[in-house]
């Protein structure tokens, strides 16, 4: 998400990985850009790839960049990656700035050789792990965690029997969010937290295995889906194909995926430990539409997570379903940010409302998810200008009340309009002739029998968290006097 979007919603995405591994020797660059491009809506600030030859030297080249996937490489730098092992990043920044230096892959260079790494979500021990390593001579370069992590496995190879057992140790240590993709000189290692709290899947074409944050990047290189990684799973994956480990794992029922991927990062046609996004949307849809009916002629979706529960209200409550909206999707990185000042909103030059469709009639807009009020405001005025004669908000997740710590960039709670707000005075101050938010009772309809986070909701989080958020200390700097 680009500072254009975060002003627009207030949201932060997270950052997306995706690993290729050719049995055969074939180059896998092109693969890990098209992977990427289709991760992209997870990061948009910075990406990179990394790669390495198996059966030449062996050494990594990389190259990285702030940007879109198509802003950093073309057809000349990604032909200069020459390898049939990477993996690669797209990178929302939830910890750490913008600064190219905290773009991924990390690419370390330690005694048993090179290891590339690509890492979505937040560590919440992150701080004192740094220091740990620090105090024993480390020097990072990133102000990231994903260097804490990378730094851990490196240091726990030096003992371990394997690369995998280095991933596994380093696990023992930290804690939070964390999807992984490890390439180690002939090995791509997989690994993802033992809450689940970020997605990791599995897939193959011919004789090339993938690893991704999303099952649609796989589809996007014509890969067949294999399966996700498991909560607490290591998966090592070699010519002698997948080895598993889940010693790390819990429980089932102490498992805790974040609900938020399913209701507003992931995209619809991602499939994310079984339950497809597309129909947990559709689901949430009906959910509204069963807690908060309303007499309408029209239900429409704010672009683009609204639209599929919009079309669940619609089924639900019979009510037809339209389009109201155009959404220009071309806000690149470089895109000059509306002054408040200036008459073009953010908003407007990012949605237009398509006023014959809009004209004399009852509005219902689903969203999904009201942060600080602002946008949504904005929306309903447009509606209303555009002659709706009345705007019926129905939001497709509960009141935002508390800070995320493991990678969702959820805005400080005094920025939070419901942290400070009753739904009536939310309603009153967008703008809204009803409002209705997803009741946190009916999340579970969504995800079937899965376990999930739902504490930006409701506070209650799956691990102890540190009193404030680390991202900040880090990009403070406060860190380093303590
Ligand atoms: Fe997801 Fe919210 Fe949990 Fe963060 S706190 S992992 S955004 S459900």
């Amino acid at each position: 998400m680009n500072e254009f979007d975060r002003v627009s919603t207030g949201l932060g995405e997270e950052c997306g990985v995706f690993g290729a591994y050719d049995m055969d020797g074939r180059n896998v660059a092109t693969s890990i850009y098209y992977g990427l491009f289709a991760l992209q809506h997870r990061g948009q600030e910075s990406c990179g790839i990394a790669v390495t030859d198996t059966f030449g030297k062996r050494k990594v080249i990389s190259r990285k960049g702030l940007g879109h996937v198509n802003d950093v490489f073309n057809e000349e730098t990604l032909s200069e990656l020459k390898g049939n092992l990477g993996v690669g990043h797209v990178r929302y920044s939830t910890a750490g700035g913008t600064r190219v230096e905290n773009a991924q892959p990390l690419v370390i260079n330690y005694v048993k050789g090179t290891l590339a790494i690509a890492h979505n979500g937040n560590l919440v021990n992150a701080l004192e792990l740094r220091r740990e390593l620090e105090y024993t001579g480390a020097i990072f370069q990133t102000t990231i965690d994903s260097e804490v992590i990378a730094y851990h496995i490196a240091r726990e190879r030096l003992n371990a029997p394997n690369a995998e057992s280095a991933v596994k140790n380093a696990m023992k240590k930290i804690k939070g969010a964390y999807a992984l993709v490890v390439s180690s000189p002939r090995k791509m290692i997989g690994a993802r937290d033992p809450l689940g709290l970020r997605p990791l899947c599995i897939g193959k074409r011919d004789n090339t295995y993938f690893l991704a944050s999303e099952s649609c990047a796989i589809a996007a290189v014509d890969g067949e889906f294999i399966r996700d990684v498991r909560p607490g799973e290591i998966v090592t994956i070699t010519k002698d194909g997948i080895s598993s480990d889940t010693s790390m794992s819990l429980p089932a029922e102490q498992e805790a995926r974040c609900i938020f991927e399913y209701i507003y990062f992931a995209r619809t046609d991602s499939t994310i430990d079984g339950v497809n996004v597309y129909h947990s949307r559709i689901l949430a849809g009906k959910a509204l539409a069963q807690s908060y009916p309303v007499d309408a002629d029209l239900v429409v979706g704010v672009p683009d997570s609204g639209l599929v529960a919009a079309k669940g209200y619609s089924e639900e409550s019979g009510i037809p379903y339209g389009m109201a909206f155009h959404k220009n999707s071309y806000v690149g990185r470089t895109f000059i940010k509306p002054k408040q000042s200036d008459r073009e909103s953010s908003v407007k030059v990012k949605l237009n409302v398509i006023p014959e469709v809009v004209r004399g009639k009852r509005i219902v807009m689903v969203d999904d998810s009201i942060v600080r009020g602002t946008t949504c405001a904005n929306i309903i005025k447009m509606l209303k200008k555009a002659g709706a004669t009345e705007v019926h908000v129905r939001i497709s997740s509960p009141p935002f009340l508390y800070p995320c710590y493991f990678g969702v960039d959820v805005p400080s709670n005094e920025q939070l309009i419901a942290h400070s707000h009753t739904t009536e005075q939310i309603r009153e101050l967008i703008g809204a002739d009803s409002l209705g938010y997803m009741e946190i009772s009916k999340l579970k309809d969504m995800v079937g029998d899965l376990h999930y986070c739902d504490a930006c909701f409701t506070g209650k989080y799956p691990m102890e968290v540190p009193g404030r958020d680390i991202s900040f200390a880090l990009e403070e700097g406060d860190y380093q006097n303590e």
